[in-house]
């Protein structure tokens, strides 16, 4: 876990918050490895175990620790910090920030760094990075769209009064993103009064302050959102906004986990007709209810079609839903005789299964996803039409771009209720895998596939623009 060393093109990328933000950035890290760059990736270290989901003794993040020896993870020493009656992400937010003079003596013990890329809650190591005179970028894990709307919420907030969250369903018309429904905005922006949306409005306010912007995206996907954040249509009071690049779908390699013994689900696969087996997987920490999960067990084996589900046990507290969890006992959580019945069209599995080898088998037909950012550009790379489930996070709000922007999905009814009933999982089943609606999806995927490939050829749209970033940081010195 040491530095390693090549002193004049080593890369400080300032990782936080959860398997869902470092599986982009490690592959990030991949991307200025393979073009001779040193990296390290620097980690916080939260002196409050609840707090500390990107602890390197969180089993998934050991496991890409472990999976990528090339890279060198640095655990920043934890902050002197005791605030136990604060909410987790606040604790999580407060780390971060106490983090900042600690990066800052890390940064002044490297011989010389070329750029400092930071997750989107570091923005307190803007700082940090301008005192050892270091250019700072951002990398943004989730889509150009929310992107967009996050760095136009201070703008909003400021010139409007009241919360969202009495505003119900009223649509918001933020640049570059479709009308979002208010109660679709992130938990904690709802309400002014909450410290967290406080704190996040902080980051947003602050994010343009950095020299670019990388955004794990296509232009394709997102054209007028990346349209708008060119502009700056989101930051009134600033002249130039941060340069944007686009620089994704930087999805993990299949090769990584053949690497390893190939997982049974994907033998499982092998045996199935082309199209024919819908895909359910609720992101890294998937959070359902025991009774949720009896419901989308009836909505599956209803719906007649083939299915692969990746069940996690319900979180004790739904609160607390990122809290690793025990395996799942299937014999109690599932309706009584559902394995047997299902037995020769529907494979479940504890825990993990290898999403993006299983988004590209050619027998997977949908996704039911928490529409998680990694997880929804997984299924355009692959060409997989999604039924939007969201949960948490700006889940919701890539639910919005998803459907009525991207047009690559539809959405589970009843997300927002606490219950979604086995006759809509079943309902939206049939309507992707059989109606001519699910057909014009499949056409678009097909070209949201064809698209994210060509991004990345070496004259791609994608390729370009991280070369073009790297003649920035050239030119920064
Ligand atoms: N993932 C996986 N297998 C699983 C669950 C998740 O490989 O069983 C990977 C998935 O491919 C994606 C990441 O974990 O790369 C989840 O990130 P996402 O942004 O979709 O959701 P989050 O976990 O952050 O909510």
């Amino acid at each position: 876990m040491e530095p390693n060393s090549k002193p004049s093109q080593t890369v400080v990328l300032h990782a936080t918050l959860g398997v869902g933000h470092l599986i982009p950035m490690v592959e990030l890290a991949k991307h200025f490895l393979r073009r001779g760059f040193a990296v390290i990736i620097a980690l916080p270290t939260s002196p409050i175990s609840t707090a500390d989901i990107l602890a390197s003794s969180n089993p998934a993040v050991a496991r890409i620790v472990a999976a990528n020896p090339s890279i060198s993870f640095h655990n920043l020493p934890p902050p002197d910090y005791s605030e136990p009656d604060h909410d987790d992400f606040q604790q999580m937010l407060d780390v971060i920030r106490l983090t900042a003079p600690i990066l800052l003596t890390f940064l002044r013990s490297l011989p010389s760094i070329a750029a400092v890329v930071l997750d989107l809650f570091c923005v307190d190591a803007l700082d940090a990075a301008a005192a050892v005179g270091v250019p700072a970028y951002f990398y943004f894990t989730s889509s150009a769209g929310v992107l967009a709307a996050f760095l136009h919420l201070p703008h909003y907030f400021d010139t409007t009064e009241g919360n969202l969250k009495d505003m119900g369903k009223s649509l918001l018309h933020f640049p570059g993103v479709p009308p979002i429904p208010a109660s679709d905005m992130p938990r904690n922006v709802l309400d002014r009064a909450d410290p967290i949306g406080a704190s996040l409005v902080y980051h947003y306010r602050r994010m343009p302050e950095a020299r670019g912007m990388l955004i794990n995206t296509y232009e394709w996907l997102e054209a007028r959102a990346v349209t708008a954040l060119r502009e700056g249509a989101y930051v009134l009071d600033r002249p130039t906004p941060p340069t944007v690049y686009c620089i994704g779908p930087l999805i993990v390699k299949g090769e990584d986990a053949a690497k390893g013994e190939r997982h049974a689900c994907l033998a499982w696969l092998d045996a199935q007709p082309e199209r024919s087996v819908v895909f359910a997987s609720f992101g890294s920490m998937g959070a359902v209810s025991a009774e949720q999960l009896k419901e989308i067990a009836h909505g599956l084996e209803s719906s007649g079609h083939r299915f692969l589900w990746v069940v996690r046990s319900p979180p004790k507290d739904p609160a607390k839903f990122y809290l690793p969890r025990p395996e799942p006992d299937l014999g109690m959580l599932l309706p009584e005789g559902f394995l047997e019945r299902t037995r020769d069209r529907g494979m479940v599995v504890k825990m993990w299964a290898p999403q993006v080898e299983v988004l590209r088998h050619a027998a997977t037909g949908a996704f039911t996803t928490h529409c998680g950012w990694n997880s929804v550009l997984e299924a355009a790379a692959a060409g997989v039409p999604m039924l939007c489930w969201p949960q948490y996070a700006e889940q919701r709000l890539n639910k919005v771009l998803v459907v009525d922007g991207m047009q690559l999905g539809v959405v589970i009814d009843c997300y927002d209720e606490e219950l979604v009933k086995a006759e809509e999982v079943a309902k939206k089943v049939r309507v992707v895998m059989e109606s001519e609606e699910g057909k014009k999806l499949r056409e678009r995927l097909t070209m949201a596939k064809k698209m994210a490939a060509e991004a990345l050829t070496d004259d791609g749209p994608s390729c370009m623009a991280f070369a073009e970033f790297l003649k920035d940081l050239e030119h920064s010195k």
